[in-house]
C-alpha cells in the first residue's frame, strides 16, 4: 500500500525535491496534505499535481489569495495552528518536516503524539527541542527518520551494527564560501557573497548558517540527539569536496563513511523508502573524476558559531534552545542587511551569556526560552542599527 505523507515546507528547496522522489514513485506515496509558509502560487501547482486532502499556509493573505482559486474537495488550513493539525491529520503515515526555523517544534510534537512516523529536514526542531522530543518518540514510539545528508550518512552507516559499538561521529563540514577567508576579509564579508554556496543549493538561511558554520554546530547538537553520543564524541572535520557526507568510527577503529554526489534527494528518499532501497535519479559518483578528498581541522577562532554550539550543548538544557532562536533572529538580521557578517557570533554569543538556564526544561520551558532570547536579540539590533 502507498506511503500517505504530509510534507511542511513543501514549497521550500528540501520540500520540492521530496516532491521530485515521490513523483518519481507514484506507486509509493500518496500525498495526504501539504504546508507552506506564504507561497500560495507554487503551493497551488502542487495542488494541481498531488491532488492532497488539505493543505495550510501561515500566512492568511496567501491562504485568502488560494482560496479563491475555488479547488473543490480541498480544505485549506490557516492561522497558528494549521501545521500541527496537518501533521496530527488522520489518515497519515508519516509527516516529513522540510519548514525552516524554530517553527518546525510543535508541528513534530503533534505528529510524534499522534503516532506519525517523522522525516526530519528540520534540524532547529532537535536542536531547540531535543529532549522534548527524543522523550515524545520513546513514549510513543515512533520512528524519526533523519533527511540532514550527515545525519542520514551516520543513520545508513549504522545499519547492522550494534548499540554500544559506535565509538564517534564524525561529520564532515564543505567549509563554506569563506573556508580560506582570513579574519578580517571575515568582517567584509557581504550578502551576496555569503548566499554563495560552493557545493550545495539550499534555502536561505541555511545557506548563511553554512558560511557561519553554524550549521554544523546545529548538526553537532542534532547528532547528539539523534545518536546519543556526548559532545566529546562529536568531531567536525571540513571536507571541501563534499563527496563524503560523514562517518562513523566503531570501537574496534574502523571507520565506515557514506560517500555520494551532493544531492539531496537521496537522504529524503532514503528517509521516505526506508529500510527499503530503490532506485534514484541521483548520478552516480566517479571516484577517478574526483581524484582526490581533502580534510582539515575547522578553525574555531575564525568561525566561532562552531564553538558557541558546542558550549550550549555542553551547558545543556534551554542553552541550545537559546543559541537557535538567537541565530535565527541574527542571520534574518544580516538577510535584511541590518548587521555585518561577523555581528552573527557577537549578538548570538551575547545571548547566550545572558540566559539564566532552566535544566531538564519542558516545552513551556523551551518556548519561553525561544521568545526571550528573540525578544533580547531583536533589542540588541535595533540598538546597533
Ligand atoms: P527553504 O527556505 O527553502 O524552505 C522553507 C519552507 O518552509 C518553505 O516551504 C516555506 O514556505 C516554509 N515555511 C517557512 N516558514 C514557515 C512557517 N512559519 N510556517 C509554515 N511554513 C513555513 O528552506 P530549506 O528547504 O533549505 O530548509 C528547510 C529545513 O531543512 C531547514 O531546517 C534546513 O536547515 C533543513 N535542511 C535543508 C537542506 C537543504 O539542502 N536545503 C539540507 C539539510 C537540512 P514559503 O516558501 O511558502 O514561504
Ligand atoms: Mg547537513
Amino acid at each position: 500500500m502507498a506511503l500517505r505523507i504530509v510534507i511542511l515546507g513543501s514549497t521550500g528547496s528540501i520540500g520540492t525535491q521530496a516532491l521530485d522522489v515521490v513523483r518519481r514513485l507514484p506507486e509509493r506515496f500518496r500525498v495526504v496534505g501539504l504546508a507552506a509558509g506564504s507561497n500560495a502560487e507554487l503551493l497551488a501547482e502542487q495542488i494541481e499535481e498531488f491532488r492532497p486532502k488539505a493543505v495550510s499556509l501561515a500566512c492568511d493573505q496567501a491562504a485568502g489569495r488560494l482560496q479563491r482559486r475555488e479547488l473543490p474537495g480541498l480544505k485549506i488550513l490557516t492561522g497558528p495552528s494549521a501545521m500541527e493539525e496537518m501533521a496530527a491529520m488522520e489518515g497519515v503515515d508519516l509527516v516529513l518536516n522540510a519548514v525552516v526555523g524554530a517553527a518546525g517544534i510543535l508541528p513534530t510534537l503533534a505528529a510524534i503524539r499522534a503516532g506519525k512516523d517523522v522525516a526530519l529536514a528540520n534540524k532547529e526542531t532537535l536542536v531547540a527541542a531535543g529532549s522534548v522530543v527524543m522523550e515524545a518518540v520513546r513514549e510513543h514510539d515512533v520512528r524519526l527518520l533523519p533527511v540532514d545528508s550527515e545525519h542520514s550518512a551516520i543513520f545508513q552507516c549504522l545499519q547492522g551494527v550494534r548499540d554500544g559499538d559506535l565509538h564517534k561521529i564524525i561529520l564532515t563540514a564543505s567549509g563554506g564560501p569563506f573556508r580560506e577567508s582570513s579574519k578580517d576579509e571575515l568582517e567584509q564579508v557581504t550578502l551576496e557573497e555569503a548566499l554563495a554556496h560552493p557545493t550545495w543549493n539550499m534555502g536561505g538561511k541555511i545557506t548563511i548558517d553554512s558560511a557561519t558554520l553554524m550549521n554544523k554546530g546545529l548538526e553537532v547538537i542534532e547528532a547528539h540527539w539523534l545518536f546519543q553520543l556526548p559532545p566529546e564524541r562529536i568531531e567536525v572535520v571540513i571536507h571541501p569536496q563534499s563527496i563524503i557526507h560523514s562517518l562513523v568510527e566503531l570501537r574496534d577503529g574502523s571507520l565506515i563513511a557514506q560517500l555520494g554526489v551532493a544531492d539531496m534527494r537521496l537522504p529524503i528518499q532514503y528517509a521516505l523508502t526506508f529500510p527499503e532501497r530503490l532506485a534514484s535519479p541521483v548520478e552516480s559518483l566517479s571516484l577517478i573524476d574526483t581524484g582526490r578528498l581533502d580534510f582539515e581541522a575547522p578553525d574555531l577562532e575564525r568561525f566561532p558559531c562552531l564553538r558557541l554550539a558546542y558550549e550550549a550543548l555542553t551547558a545543556g538544557g534551554t542553552f541550545p534552545t537559546v543559541l537557535n532562536a538567537a541565530n535565527e533572529v541574527a542571520v534574518q538580521a544580516f538577510m535584511e542587511r541590518r548587521i555585518g557578517f561577523t555581528d552573527i557570533p557577537r549578538l548570538i554569543q551575547s545571548a547566550l551569556e545572558q540566559h539564566r538556564g532552566v535544566m531538564k526544561p519542558d516545552i513551556e520551558d523551551i518556548l519561553e526560552a525561544d521568545a526571550a532570547s528573540r525578544q533580547y536579540l531583536v533589542s540588541l539590533i535595533d540598538r546597533h542599527t
